[in-house]
């Protein structure tokens, strides 16, 4: 296998350790409320490694649960007050909802200074016009934040490199792109109705895939030596978890790669731990 491992699982680590530190030293109550509608079983999952990482970073997790019959009201109310509550620093609604509950107005009913998943629609034009950076209160999309410090460990500078997105959603695809241009790649984005798709992949220096879809980057659609981030959470035909890309045949091409489970997952998570830090941090503002 000619790639390296970029390991989310101990970057993460890192990162998480620095913020326990950090709440310790300051003395800070932290609160996270997480929102879980319906009995999604692989929410269920992400929620109680949230939980974990909460306890791991000294940030207190507040669990709300409502029934999958909940109404876009019920959600909505819970919201309001979850944004009036000075111990909840950060709200996190877990998706997928149920599909009679709109995700745009969900999103947008949280706080600003509340939304560490940084899914409300302004963060992403805040994101275009590049207002963000350390003295900013707006929140970094947790994933393609994530991705951006693992394509920072391999030690590639982004600058002037051609970079190719996989995927055009609100929540990974386009905030992804976005913050790549912003660090001066060359970007393309591709989406289900690309032409050809290995001739653009093939292209890329930095190829990160958000698809949701096994094995759609095989090893001829990637550069020799590229790094390649692999943001997709799939379950392959022995219902093992896999990503987007085949990965042990990319390795053999790619300079760096990023496994699942153990690659962007555990980084989306500790991003959500920073901003919930952020967000305290910003509450008097
Ligand atoms: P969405 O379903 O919202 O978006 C998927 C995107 O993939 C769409 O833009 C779609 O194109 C595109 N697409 C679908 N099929 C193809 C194809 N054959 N070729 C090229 N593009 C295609 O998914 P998300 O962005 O929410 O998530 C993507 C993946 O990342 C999922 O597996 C999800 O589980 C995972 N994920 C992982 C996270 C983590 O922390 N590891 C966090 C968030 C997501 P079009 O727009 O044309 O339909």
């Amino acid at each position: 296998m000619a790639a390296k491992i970029l390991d989310g699982n101990a970057l993460a680590k890192k990162i998480k350790t620095e913020i326990a530190a950090q709440i310790k030293r300051d003395n800070l109550e932290v609160g996270l409320a997480v929102v879980l509608v319906g009995n999604d079983p692989a929410s269920r999952v992400y929620v109680d490694h949230k939980k974990k990482d909460c306890d791991e970073c000294g940030i207190i997790s507040h669990e709300y649960r409502l029934p999958a019959s909940a109404t876009q009201n019920q959600v909505i109310e819970l919201i309001q007050a979850l944004n009036a509550d000075s111990e909840i620093n950060g709200i996190l609604i877990q998706q997928p909802f149920p599909a009679h509950i709109d995700v745009l107005s969900v999103n947008e009913a949280v706080s600003p200074y509340k939304d560490v998943d940084a899914f409300r629609t302004d963060t992403v034009g805040k994101i275009a016009v590049g207002d963000y950076g350390a003295d900013s209160t707006t929140f970094l999309p947790c994933t393609p934040a994530g991705v951006m410090e693992l394509i920072r460990s391999s030690g590639t500078d982004i600058c002037g490199k051609e970079c190719v997105v996989v995927g055009r959603s609100n929540i990974v695809g386009k905030p992804m792109a976005l913050m790549l241009l912003n660090e001066s790649a060359t970007v393309t984005v591709c989406h289900s109705k690309t032409a050809d798709l290995g001739a653009v992949t093939r292209r890329a220096d930095i190829l990160v895939s958000a698809v949701g879809r096994a094995r759609l980057i095989t090893a001829d659609m990637v550069k020799p030596g590229a790094v390649v981030i692999d943001v997709g959470m799939n379950r392959d035909e022995n219902g093992k978890l896999c990503g987007d890309a085949d990965t042990a045949a990319v390795a053999e091409v790619a300079g760096f790669i990023t496994p699942v489970p153990g690659g962007v997952g555990p980084m989306t998570r500790a991003l959500l731990m920073r901003n919930t830090l952020n967000a305290k941090r910003h509450s008097h503002e």
